[in-house]
């Protein structure tokens, strides 16, 4: 078991980052930006559109466009952008191919609720790309096809349950916001059983909770439940947690434990999707799951989702056997943005994507070097274009690891990255997209040199 952040710790903290100083300058010149979040708070419920936004620090800011790399906010300060809309904006912000595809459904219409060309045209995309696909089907968010895919699984094996991993995301739904960032008090208190993760949550939704990258608590699930578990879904890497990695052997693992079992294995690839490779966490890690959700980069920033499976079991809801249903599902917008976007990736191919991993690993390494240089204990973990930064003695291994990181320390880190102009989520997450230059990468670290001065 992990101890806790500031036993571990506490001979780890390097220098600091001016929290007060940086803190007083992002206020003195993000004044729209308060003045805005003052007026929405009084009409929308916290002043944001999605819980985890209100965790901005000092407070969540208001933007006006993207180009690229860069996100500018109300007050006219330009930012390189590292959230990259927790996800979706794998090509930068207003892609023109995309923009331009965009613009030329708008003149024919949002939404038809009816069949049109587009739709066909991406599954044909998907399947080409997607090792897992024989066929697909659409809905609006990562959230929604989650359920999808978790309905399927009950549907085709005649069970209830399913294995979840603690510190995994899989959306918000009832079902599944379970064991998601549970504190040590929480996993002890709850003896092996979920955790949800806010009120008013049903208490278990069917979910059987093990530990990323331990075969044994695998192992033990499926001794206990095992003729109940309809299916193992997982984040293939682990990026709502740390950005931790599949260890050697564990996903060739999962797939053989499912098989065997009768269970299916669903790689829940909404980051990893289009991300790691063309083909997902599937492709680059070479195990093919059952069934596989995607969303973020498929719909290039547009309110697109998808599931891929295997005939046999897509065939159940190409029958109507399994209810898949939604008035916006496969709305043209969102498909003329995904038709663009995934030609435009498909195009890069896989030299493009290495490009863009060596990219992400020269910032890797330059913020690992450079935070060391001034005396900070730190440390990253991931995988190319999705890695984690904590400071922290040694990346982690499973979620329980990433708790002895000081999450109070990265708070003032991003601070007076922002205060800089770099722009990152507050999880210690930085995403690096196809916009992002060498240039770009330079100019972060001299930021970075500069923070931590
Ligand atoms: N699955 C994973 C791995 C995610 O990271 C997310 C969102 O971050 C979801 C599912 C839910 O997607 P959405 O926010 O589109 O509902």
């Amino acid at each position: 078991m992990a101890t806790t952040p500031d036993v571990e710790n506490r001979e780890s903290r390097g220098g600091h980052f001016d929290a007060a100083e940086r803190e007083q300058s992002v206020r003195s010149k993000t004044a729209g930006s308060r003045s805005r979040f003052e007026r929405s708070r009084a009409s929308l419920a916290g002043g944001v559109s999605t819980g985890l936004r209100r965790s901005a620090h000092p407070y969540p800011l208001f933007f006006s466009r993207g180009e690229g790399s860069q996100i500018v906010d109300v007050d006219e300060n330009p930012y390189l952008d590292y959230t990259l809309a927790w996800g979706p904006l794998i090509l930068g912000h207003n892609p023109p191919e995309v923009t331009r595809a965009i613009g030329r459904q708008l003149a024919n219409g949002t939404t038809f609720g009816a069949q049109h060309d587009l739709e066909y045209e991406v599954a044909e995309r998907l399947i080409e790309a997607i090792p897992c696909a024989d066929l697909v089907c659409y809905a609006n968010s990562g959230t929604e096809i989650v359920q999808v895919a978790l309905r399927l699984a009950r549907a085709v094996t005649g069970r209830t349950q399913y294995l979840k991993f603690e510190g995994h995301y899989h959306g918000w739904d009832d079902s599944v916001l379970l064991s998601y960032h549970p504190s040590l008090e929480e996993i002890e208190r709850a003896q092996g059983r979920a955790v949800p993760t806010g009120a008013g949550q049903r208490p278990d939704g069917g979910a059987v909770i093990a530990e990323w990258n331990n075969r044994e608590s695998v192992e033990q699930a499926f001794a206990a439940h095992g003729a109940e578990l309809s299916a193992v879904i997982c984040e293939p890497l682990l990026a709502n947690s740390g950005s931790i990695p599949p260890a050697p052997g564990f996903l060739e693992f999962l797939r053989q434990v499912t098989s065997e079992n009768g269970a299916l294995l669903i790689f829940d690839e909404v980051i990893t999707g289009f991300r790691l490779a063309y083909g997902g966490a599937q492709e680059r890690y070479g195990i093919t799951p059952d069934l596989a959700t995607f969303a973020k980069a498929v719909g290039a920033g547009t309110p697109l989702s998808a599931l891929a499976g295997q005939r046999r079991y897509m065939d159940a809801i190409a029958s109507g056997r399994v209810v898949h249903a939604g008035t916006l599902n496969g709305n043209p917008l969102s498909l003329a943005a995904a038709k663009a976007g995934l030609d435009v990736l498909r195009s890069k191919g896989a030299a493009g994507y290495e490009h863009l991993r060596r990219r992400a690993e020269t910032l890797r390494e330059g913020l690992e070097r450079i935070l060391r240089s001034h005396g900070f204990t730190v440390c990253t973990c991931g995988d190319g274009p999705v890695f984690t930064l904590s400071f922290a003695a040694a990346p982690p291994h499973n979620y329980r690891d990433t708790l002895a990181a000081l999450r109070d320390l990265y708070r003032d880190f991003a601070l007076a990255l922002l205060d800089e102009g770099v722009l990152v989520l507050p999880d210690g997450r930085w995403y690096v997209s196809f916009a992002h230059s060498d240039s770009d990468i330079d100019q972060t670290l001299a930021a970075v040199s500069r923070a931590a001065h």
